[in-house]
């Protein structure tokens, strides 16, 4: 899906969920939502400001109810960075019940790939006391870039992208 059919699709939802709880329509929580949208993959809310602050200003507190509004409207997901972080990562979970990633454990690249095999293997998968919705899957490794750096060290390294 393109970024902009992403974002049209978005803003269905959202302007659905806004008329059915009767909210505000704000300039700044569309805003937002097209930078999510553009984002790739997961995101702080950090990052997220860092990103809006480029179109207007908006302040923290903006951004953390307008992440609240699109969680309660079911267009993001979150979780925590890792086990046991107090740092929550937030992302898109729109139209798309499985994404899945490399992430570069050094240089923290992340590049968005897709098996199928592993969806549906969880899609069909009946656990007792859960029910999926989505999956949200990342495999950390080294990526290309780093491999090829830290082979040119005489350092190699098997976990690979
Ligand atoms: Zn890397």
């Amino acid at each position: 899906m393109k970024p902009d059919d992403t974002y049209n699709l978005a803003v269905q939802v959202l302007d659905e969920y806004i008329a059915t709880g009767k909210l505000r329509r704000t300039h700044e929580r569309y805003i937002i939502l097209r930078q999510i949208c553009n984002f790739p993959a997961q995101f702080t809310a950090e990052q997220l400001q860092l990103l809006c602050t480029k179109e207007l200003a908006v302040s923290r507190a903006t951004i953390y109810n307008t992440l609240q509004l699109l969680l309660d409207a079911s267009l993001l997901i979150s979780y925590p960075l890792y086990a046991g972080s107090k740092t929550t990562c937030y992302e898109l979970c729109i139209k798309k019940n499985s994404r899945m990633y490399f992430r570069c454990s050094q240089c923290g690249r992340v590049v968005e790939f897709e098996d199928k095999s592993i969806s549906s293997l969880v899609k069909n998968r009946r656990y007792s006391n859960f029910v999926p919705t989505n999956l949200s899957l990342y495999v950390f490794g080294t990526c290309k870039v780093c491999r090829r750096q830290s082979k040119r060290g005489g350092n190699k390294n098997s976990n690979s992208i």
